[in-house]
C-alpha cells in the first residue's frame, strides 16, 4: 500500500536531483540495501566501518525508487536520472520522514521505556490492543534512534495503534525518541542499573527514562512502576497511572500466585491469569492493563488478549531435556535486577532440586563488583546448586547470603561447566540460565537439552 509519495520528500527535502518531482509512490522505507523493497525509498546509513551510499546500485536493482543521500558524499558516485534528496545526515533525515508518516497517519502512540521489561510490555499491550484495533509494534527489539523511525515507517496506513520499544544508553536519546514518536501513553516499566556506566546513578537512569514525558501529548498519560521511588517525583501536570504491588497505587496487584507454567493475581478488583512466570510479569502485565483501560478495552478481552501472546524466545523461556529435567532459558541479556527477579522466580516454582547457572552480566564498568554482589547475596538456602561462569560473575560467589548451604562452583572453561551440570541435574531438577547475551549461554543450554 502506498505510504508516501515523492512531493512529500520535497516538501521535507526541497534540495533533490533526478525525477524527483515526479509523484512516485512509496511503499517502504528501508536501509538495508540487500532487502528486496517494493516502491521503496533507500536511506543510506553511515556506520563505523561502513557507508551505504557504496550501495545504491544494489539498493536500486532490489526495487529503491528514490533515495536520500547525505550531503557530504557528493564525491561518491551519484546514479543519473534517479530520483535523490539531498540530506544534512541521512539518520536524522530518517528520522524526518518517520515524524512526518507518524503525523500524516496519526495514529494512537504507546511509548515504553525502562531498563527491563520493554518487550515484554510491547507485546502484552500490543496483544490487549489487538482486541480493538488494528496494531503495529516495534518488531523485535528495533528500539534505538534508527529502528525507532524504521518501526514507525513499517506501519500500514490503515494503523490505528502503535505500539513503540524506546531503549537508550545515554541521557538525551529517550527525548529524541519521545519527539519522533509523540506518545498518547507513555509507559516506564522500571528502573534498573542497564547503562549505569554513563547515566552515574539509579537516580540518573530515571531521569533518564523519564525523558519520555519531552513528547508525550498534552492530554496524554503517564504510565509507571509505582513501587519504584524514584519515580515518585512525576510531573504534577501530566496525568499518571501507577502500578505495582503497594496498595496506593492505581492499579494494584494482589493475591498472587505463581505455577509451574503461569501465573494468577487479582488487578484490583478483577482477577488475571497469564502464560509468563514472576511478579515483574504481572507487573508489566498491569502496564498493559492501565493502557487497556485508558484506551476503552475491557478486563475479559485483556484477559483473552492473553491467547494471542506471542513472546520472543530466550526470555524466561521453558524448555525440557531429553532426560525430563526442566531448563529455564533467560540468557536473551542480564543485569543484576532481572538476575534476582528470575531467581525469584525459580525459588517459588515447585520443583525439588534447584539449579542456578549466572554468567557475567557484561557493560557495568566501575559498578560490576557491587552489581554482581547483590546477586550473590539474594542466593540463599532455597538455591541447591549455583554454578556462576566466565569473570566478573566471580563476585557473585564470593557475596553469597550467609544461610546458602548448597554446593557451589565457579567455572572459566565452558566444557567443564556443562559437565557439572551433567552431573548433577535430576528429572526432577529445574535449571535456571542467566547472563548477558554476550556469554553466548544459548550454546551451553543446546548441550544441555540433548542430556
Ligand atoms: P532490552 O533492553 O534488551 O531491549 P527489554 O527491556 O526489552 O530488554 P525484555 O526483553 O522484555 O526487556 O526482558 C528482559 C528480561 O528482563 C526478562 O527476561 C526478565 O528477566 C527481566 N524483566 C522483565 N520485566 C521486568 C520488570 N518489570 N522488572 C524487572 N525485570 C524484568
Ligand atoms: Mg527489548
Amino acid at each position: 500500500m502506498k505510504k508516501l509519495s515523492t512531493l512529500d520528500l520535497l516538501n521535507l527535502f526541497p534540495e533533490h536531483k533526478g525525477k524527483a518531482k515526479d509523484d512516485i509512490s512509496i511503499y517502504e522505507v528501508f536501509t538495508d540495501s540487500r532487502h528486496e523493497a517494493s516502491h521503496g525509498l533507500f536511506v543510506p546509513i553511515i556506520g563505523e566501518n561502513f557507508d551505504a551510499h557504496d550501495y545504491i546500485l544494489e539498493a536500486i536493482d532490489n526495487g529503491a525508487v528514490a533515495a536520500l543521500w547525505s550531503k557530504n558524499e557528493l564525491h561518491r558516485g551519484i546514479p543519473t536520472d534517479f530520483p535523490i534528496f539531498f540530506v544534512e545526515d541521512t539518520i536524522e533525515a530518517l528520522q524526518d520522514v518517520a515524524t512526518y508518516y507518524r503525523e500524516q497517519k496519526d495514529p494512537i502512540v504507546i511509548g515504553i521505556t525502562g531498563s527491563n521489561g520493554k518487550t515484554t510490555t510491547k507485546e502484552l499491550v500490543a496483544a490487549c490492543m489487538s482486541e480493538k484495533y488494528k496494531v503495529t509494534k516495534t518488531s523485535g527489539n528495533l528500539n534505538n534512534h534508527i529502528g525507532l523511525p524504521r518501526s514507525i515507517l513499517s506501519m500500514e496506513p490503515d494503523t490505528e495503534v502503535l505500539v513503540l520499544e524506546m531503549g537508550m544508553s545515554q541521557f538525551g536519546e529517550i527525548e529524541t525518541l519521545s519527539k519522533i514518536s509523540k506518545p498518547d501513553v507513555a509507559i516506564i516499566t522500571n528502573i534498573g542499573e542497564s547503562h549505569i556506566e554513563h547515566l552515574g546513578s539509579r537516580a540518573g537512569i530515571a531521569k533518564a527514562k523519564s525523558e519520555i514525558l519531552a513528547g508525550l501529548k498534552d492530554d496524554g498519560i503517564f504510565i509507571i512502576d509505582g513501587d519504584e521511588s524514584l519515580l515518585k517525583n512525576h510531573p504534577e501536570n501530566v496525568r499518571t497511572l501507577t502500578c505495582g504491588f503497594d496498595e496506593n497505587n492505581d492499579f494494584v496487584i494482589s493475591n498472587f500466585k505463581q505455577g509451574v507454567a503461569d501465573t494468577s493475581f487479582h488487578l484490583n478488583d478483577e482477577s488475571f491469569s497469564i502464560p509468563l512466570l514472576g511478579r515483574h510479569q504481572a507487573k508489566n502485565f498491569a502496564f498493559a492493563f492501565a493502557t487497556s483501560k485508558y484506551l476503552g478495552i475491557s478486563g475479559p478481552s485483556v484477559q483473552s488478549a492473553m491467547k494471542q501472546l506471542n513472546l520472543p524466545s530466550m526470555r524466561f523461556e521453558k524448555l525440557e531435556t531429553t532426560s525430563g529435567a526442566t531448563v529455564i532459558n533467560d540468557a536473551y541479556n542480564a543485569s543484576a535486577t532481572s538476575m534476582i527477579a528470575s531467581i525469584d522466580v525459580v525459588k517459588e516454582m515447585p520443583f525439588k532440586k534447584k539449579i542456578i547457572v549466572l554468567g557475567d552480566v557484561l557493560e557495568l564498568g566501575s559498578f560490576s563488583q557491587q552489581e554482581h554482589e547483590k546477586v550473590g547475596a539474594f542466593i540463599d538456602n532455597s538455591v541447591d546448586i549455583l554454578y556462576t561462569f566466565g569473570n566478573e560473575s566471580q563476585h557473585i560467589q564470593n557475596a553469597l547470603s550467609e544461610n546458602f548451604i548448597g554446593l557451589n562452583e565457579h567455572f572459566t572453561s565452558r566444557e567443564e561447566l556443562i559437565g557439572a551440570i551433567k552431573e548433577n541435574m535430576t528429572e526432577d531438577s529445574i535449571i535456571l540460565f542467566k547472563a548477558s547475551r554476550g556469554l553466548r549461554f544459548e550454546e551451553i543450554i543446546e548441550e544441555i537439552l540433548k542430556t
